[in-house]
């Protein structure tokens, strides 16, 4: 009898990667995640707790979540038919990308951008072929076209990208969807609230169109998972066929449901991050050592002279809990910081001069 290993069943494409994780640590303020700090109003919970507490939890929720999206057909304005919902976007995003890619298929990436997208494709068996940002960290649309022109079965723009907060010109991803008709297109606009900038006007243009959306982010609903697709009715149906039966439950439909018809009441807050995204970006681009990138989205990247885990352990000695993101590609100098609420966002700050102050006098 030979020896084996029933982890040789599992594709070598799984074998060779590491997973999505994010460690554990002790903090005061949670600036790592690009959550929303602000949370749901309490009224707005209670009436979605009394709709919970009266609906039966015996039974299933509803196979097709019409009202979600017919909701969401008047928040984004596409048609219904066109409207998938998900647990969470990324749900949603896995359904797509099971639909096209296979081995031999390629998933064409910028990079670096949100790590889950090559994670799909690859447990997929799709080929990646990722191509690098400017040295500015903005989207190098030349090189993307190239690649596009050479071959690509799908590409994901994140745009603002995650990490690094930069748009992809609506220009040049029209272009994009003009050259390349027989390729999808994604863009996810996972922090669109806050560019205020969409691409779902395209839509009825281009059936080669895909647009994802969530409400994880502005929307403040991170811990109860909802996303969703927008693209070509007739796209839709077959990327039905990959979702799983009752995905999203009845609590988090009737959730998201009940935000999107109180999204005025959350406008305010949205509009003050984005006052203090700009407030932070100046306040971090006086600090001496420091440079930062600037983000159309509630969250920047900046870079040090020093080591990236030593400005996150002092950040975290005083109680501010950022990310990390040296290990990304071109980011080796790097860290994300979210943007919240003032105090913190001046907390991080003043830590930071410090941080910096005390390294450069001990160098
Ligand atoms: C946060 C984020 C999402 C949201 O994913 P959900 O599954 O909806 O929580 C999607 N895309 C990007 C790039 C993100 O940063």
């Amino acid at each position: 009898m030979g020896k084996y290993s029933i982890l040789d069943k599992v594709k070598p494409e799984v074998r060779s990667i590491n997973s999505y994780t994010l460690r554990e640590y002790d903090y005061e303020i949670k600036i790592n995640q690009n959550e929303n700090p602000y949370d749901v109003p309490e009224q707005i919970k209670r009436e979605i707790l009394d709709f919970a507490l009266e609906r039966s939890w015996s039974r299933y929720p509803p196979f097709d979540p019409v009202e979600l999206r017919e909701e969401l057909a008047a928040y984004t304005g596409w048609n219904p038919e066109g409207i998938l919902a998900g647990n969470g976007s990324n749900e949603i995003i896995q359904c797509v990308l099971e639909i096209i890619l296979y081995p031999g298929r390629k998933l064409i990436l910028p990079s670096p951008t949100f790590t889950v997208y090559k994670l799909i494709g690859t447990v997929l068996g799709g080929t990646v072929q990722e191509v690098p940002l400017k040295s500015d960290l903005t989207f190098d649309c030349d090189a993307i076209e190239a690649e596009m022109a050479d071959s690509g079965d799908v590409i994901i723009l994140c745009s603002p990208n995650n990490p690094t907060g930069c748009m992809y010109p609506q220009d040049r991803l029209v272009r994009l969807l003009e050259q390349n008709p027989g390729t999808v297109v994604i863009v996810d606009e996972a922090y669109y609230e806050f560019s205020k900038e969409t691409v779902a006007g395209l839509l009825g243009t281009y059936e080669n169109l895909i647009v994802f959306r969530t409400f994880s982010k502005a929307f403040s609903l991170a811990g109860l998972r909802v996303g969703y697709g927008l693209m070509n009715p007739a796209l839709a149906r077959e990327v039905n066929k990959a979702k799983l039966p009752y995905n999203i439950n009845f609590f988090s439909i009737a959730a998201a449901i009940k935000l999107l018809q109180n999204r005025d009441i959350l406008s305010g807050k949205i509009d003050e991050l984005i006052a203090e995204r700009e407030a932070l970006y100046t306040a971090m681009n006086t600090i001496n050592g420091v440079t930062v990138y600037p983000s159309r989205s509630n969250f920047m990247i900046f870079e040090t002279p020093y080591d990236p885990e030593i400005i996150f352990r002092e950040l975290l000695k005083d109680g501010l809990l950022v990310r990390n993101v040296s290990s990304y590609p071109m980011l080796s100098k790097a860290l994300r910081v979210s943007v919240s609420i003032p105090d913190d966002n001046r907390r991080f700050i003043t830590s930071l001069v410090r941080i910096m102050g005390e390294l450069e006098t001990s160098e």
